[in-house]
């Protein structure tokens, strides 16, 4: 469809699609990888008393309880932490307000698909740096002279991870861009850049409550950087919604950075069933890729990647298939619960015979 009322751009656009999400609840959900658990208790007490009047007020337009309390959580000052709509607002303001350059920028072959959704929006160039045979980074291709880089660590939908001195070694590397690291799921086992921020002012690290925080639903992401990148994210925001964050998604916020507990705790359950779910699929001769996020990547020795899809949903069951080049034969099998993870075993048994 088209029409001549459109801005040229949108005729130019190819937007992102996100995993199904079937409103009808019969499916088991492992294609986007949500958590199996609710979030913290502390979060629903917060709902429950919530004082349904306060929403006739607008909410604080620069969320400062919320980056005062992200900033103690990981050592930075306010000036450090920008808010969003969800990380994927996080990132159109990030592709917007600090990779906008005259060179392309760059972001490896495989990886979260909406990134060039982005440079598309934006009109960014971009050049895309292989993966090696083993879907892994590598650093090295990473040149100067680019308008920017972008990379998810852990990456997706590979899972794989990359250790803090190979994220050092890049922005050490590549001084006169901003660099960007993707922190969606660096909760299931990854290290954090944050803790260079201190050494880099081109490094900006963006993270989510989405997945470790079983918030997908509230739509809350995080930016960490030097406060001249911060300060760009919020002239953006400025420039487009004063008020991304609502008085709910404030309140639910700070009621789950508060219990830790709960967090360490749902982390480290999905990172347990994350590895008897990797093992299990091996033995049913999938190749499963080293994950340090709460998603498998894996292929099966004989049957195509499609077919077990449609076999899956068929079976109830929804895992995410792409039909991209070099992944077309691999799926992403999010990290449920036990529960979850063995219905979709007892599944594959079946469909494999
Ligand atoms: C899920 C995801 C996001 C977006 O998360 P939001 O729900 O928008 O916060 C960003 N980057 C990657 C790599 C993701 O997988």
């Amino acid at each position: 469809m088209t029409s001549k009322f459109w801005s040229p751009v949108v005729d130019q656009l190819d937007p992102y699609v996100p995993g199904e999400q079937p409103q009808d609840q019969q499916y088991t959900k492992l294609n986007t990888n949500e958590s199996p658990y609710p979030p913290a208790p502390a979060v629903a007490a917060t709902l429950a008393a919530f004082d349904c009047e306060a929403l006739r007020r607008y909410p604080d337009p620069e969320s400062l309880a919320l980056r005062d309390a992200l900033a103690a959580y990981h050592g930075l000052a306010r000036e450090q932490v920008f808010v969003g709509n969800g990380s994927d607002e996080v990132l159109a303001h990030a592709f917007q307000a600090l990779l906008q350059k005259s060179a392309p920028i760059l972001y490896p072959d495989i990886s979260y698909s909406f990134y060039p959704v982005y440079c598309a929006l934006y009109r960014i160039e971009y050049a895309t740096v292989p993966l090696d045979a083993e879907f892994r980074i590598d650093i090295d291709a990473y040149r100067p002279g680019n308008g920017g880089i972008i990379i998810a660590n852990p990456n997706a939908p590979t899972g794989i991870a990359l250790p803090l001195d190979a994220i050092r070694r890049l922005l050490a590397n590549n001084r006169e861009s901003v660099v960007i690291i993707d922190e969606a799921y660096v909760d299931f086992g990854a290290e954090s850049a944050i803790r260079l921020i201190e050494d880099f002012d081109n490094l900006l690290v963006v993270q989510t409550f989405s997945k470790s925080r079983s918030l997908a639903g509230l739509r809350l992401g995080a930016a960490f950087g030097q406060a001249p990148l911060i300060e760009a994210l919020q002239r953006i925001k400025n420039s487009f919604n004063s008020y991304p964050i609502d008085s709910l998604a404030n309140a639910c916020a700070l009621a789950s950075i508060a219990d830790e507990d709960y967090f360490q705790q749902c982390r480290q359950r999905i990172i347990d069933s994350r590895e008897r779910l990797a093992e299990s699929l091996a033995s049913l001769d999938f190749k499963v890729l080293p994950s340090q996020s709460n998603f498998l990547l894996a292929s099966h020795a004989e049957r195509s990647a499609q077919a077990l899809y449609l076999e899956l949903k068929n079976a109830g069951i929804l895992v995410r298939y792409f039909n991209k080049p070099r992944i077309d034969n691999w799926l992403r099998i999010t990290v449920g619960s036990d529960t979850d993870c063995d219905r979709l075993l007892d599944s594959l048994r079946q469909i494999l015979g």
